[in-house]
């Protein structure tokens, strides 16, 4: 093997202790196990996909937002960055990041919550628990197995979250949410890098949609610290640069803040290997309690601010019917959808019952982009439409 990193701490994730995949699989000659996984995330349908489906605006809003699959790959670049400083495995955070957001539905949380909705009675709908259905079942891409196959260490990266009745029906995987033990490192990382990802990129696009305002983002200290910086040093500066130059800094900020508290309580825990890290009684990536806080007072401005505003809510309002609207019909006569899922869903429903072809819908439904569910919503509902 040649390219397993090199420089690994003793905590890190390591290929050659990893639980492995689902199915035997030889290695390959060049490629290490978990740049194998991050390559196969790459080539998935669902990673395209991504560049279609919402963040926060509709893809249609305009063309300088960010999207889902941009989003991925800013929490990728900011894992990475700080999973090589603290010497864990970064083609595992890489390939994690790449892959967390991969069973969003189209719409964002709006869509997730209406399809939740629509499946309350059939076990419910979860986005974390979707992307990896997709990554173990619904992608079709090898003549040998479903899904993509992924190291055990990836999908656990991958399932942030799990309700109890989930985590039973995994297995081994869903152990550590009904024993309360951790992840591995790198997906504790991954799941914090997210959420820098989203806090700062939502800032910029929230400005730029004209939802947000410079002044009250001021009186955040996260914000206001660094725009007191950039202004006392480049008064001059135009608002858009002002902007990235803040958003910027707040990135470094948080993350060298994420970097040395975590370097700081790894060291204090000293854990000599995932095992170790795994039976800790907490995480060890973390922020200092000074940027927590702050992060917190950010999340909730970007809740009130942003993720409610009234524009937004519109919006949000309206996908969440496509949304309910396309399941509805669906389930009323599966024959509706392409032949590939109404024919599956007609099995599920033969052999398993309507729990079971209401999954099926709900894959099929949860795999749409924002443009394509809209679209799909035309062909069923507006008798003009070509169907
Ligand atoms: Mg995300």
């Amino acid at each position: 093997m040649t390219d397993i990193p090199t420089n690994l701490a003793p905590y890190a994730a390591d290929e050659r202790e990893s639980l492995g995949r689902q199915h035997l699989e030889p290695s390959h000659a060049y490629r290490s196990e978990y740049h194998r996984d991050r390559d196969r995330i790459i080539h998935s349908t669902a990673f395209r996909r991504l560049v279609y489906k919402t963040q926060v605006f509709v893809n249609h809003e305009g063309d300088m937002f960010r999207t889902r699959l941009t989003h991925s790959l800013e929490v990728a670049q900011i894992a990475r960055t700080a999973a090589g400083i603290l010497n864990i495995n970064e083609p595992l955070v890489e390939a994690i990041c790449l892959a967390h957001d991969l069973g969003h539905t189209p719409f964002g949380h709006a869509g997730q919550d209406a399809l939740n909705a629509c499946m309350r009675d059939y076990g419910g709908f979860e986005h974390n628990f979707q992307s990896l259905r997709v990554v173990d079942l619904l992608e079709e891409r090898y003549a040998e197995f479903p899904g993509l196959n992924l190291m055990f260490e990836t999908r656990e990266g991958i399932l942030k979250h799990c309700s109890a009745r989930n985590a039973r029906e995994l297995g081994d995987l869903g152990m550590r949410f009904l024993g309360r033990s951790q992840p591995s490192l790198e997906a504790q990382l991954a799941n914090l890098a997210d959420e820098i990802a989203y806090n700062n990129h939502d800032i910029d696009d929230g400005v730029r949609a004209g939802l947000l305002d410079e002044a009250e983002l001021c009186e955040l200290e996260l914000f206001g610290r660094q725009y007191r910086e950039v202004t006392a040093r480049y008064p001059d500066i135009s608002g858009r640069r002002r902007m990235h130059e803040i958003i910027r800094r707040m990135i470094n900020y948080v993350v060298t803040d994420l970097v040395e508290h975590s370097a700081g309580m790894i060291a204090a825990a000293g854990p000599d290997s995932v095992a170790a890290v795994r039976a800790q009684a907490g995480p060890l990536i973390g922020y200092s309690e000074e940027v927590r806080q702050e992060s917190r007072d950010l999340k909730r401005y970007l809740q009130k601010n942003l993720y409610q505003h009234y524009r937004v809510l519109r919006m949000t309002n309206k996908a969440a019917k496509v949304i309910r609207d396309l399941f509805t019909a669906f389930m009323e006569d599966q024959r509706l959808m392409p032949p590939e899922h109404s024919l599956k869903a007609a099995a599920a429903m033969d052999s398993d019952g309507e729990a079971a072809k209401a999954r099926i819908v709900a894959d099929y439904v949860a795999g749409m982009t924002d443009r394509y569910a809209i679209l799909e919503h035309q062909r069923l509902f507006e008798p003009s439409e070509r169907t």
